[in-house]
């Protein structure tokens, strides 16, 4: 048995089974095989390897998103057990712990684009990184 997909000439699609590629063929020229939805008994096969190239490809592109969620919720866990969160006061530590040497624990917390731009043209050690769950 052989799965067709058809279409007729408005563009409905269905699909059909049919013994052989021969079989498909001759239901076809004697207008055996109609549309169900208008009954056209114009009917041709209609290509179905690009829809499955792009499931695929779907595919690939979830797993690669779940590894790399999977990462940041690790890195988030490695900051939130070895850094001090500061909160909205992040830009205003980071040049505190820069210039006078004495704290030296990581800290983290939120600063607008400007502010981490900032931080980076004065040589402080800034990484961003978007944070996978809570609202840090
Ligand atoms: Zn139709």
């Amino acid at each position: 048995m052989i799965k067709y997909k058809l279409g007729c000439e408005c563009k409905h699609t269905f699909d059909s089974w049919f013994s052989s590629s021969s079989d498909y063929e001759k239901l076809r020229r004697s207008r055996h095989i109609s549309c169900p939805k208008c009954n056209s008994k114009n009917i041709k096969k209609s290509i179905m390897m690009p829809q499955l190239k792009s499931k695929s490809n779907k595919i690939a592109i979830s797993k690669k998103e779940k590894n790399f969620h999977k990462q940041l919720t690790k890195l988030q866990d490695f900051v939130e057990k070895n850094c001090e969160y500061v909160g909205d006061k992040f830009a205003q530590e980071a040049r505190n712990i820069h210039y006078d040497k004495k704290k030296s624990k990581g800290i983290y917390g939120q600063a607008t684009s400007e502010q981490t731009a900032e931080l980076m043209e004065e040589g402080i050690d800034v990484a961003t990184i978007p944070w996978p769950k809570k609202n840090n």
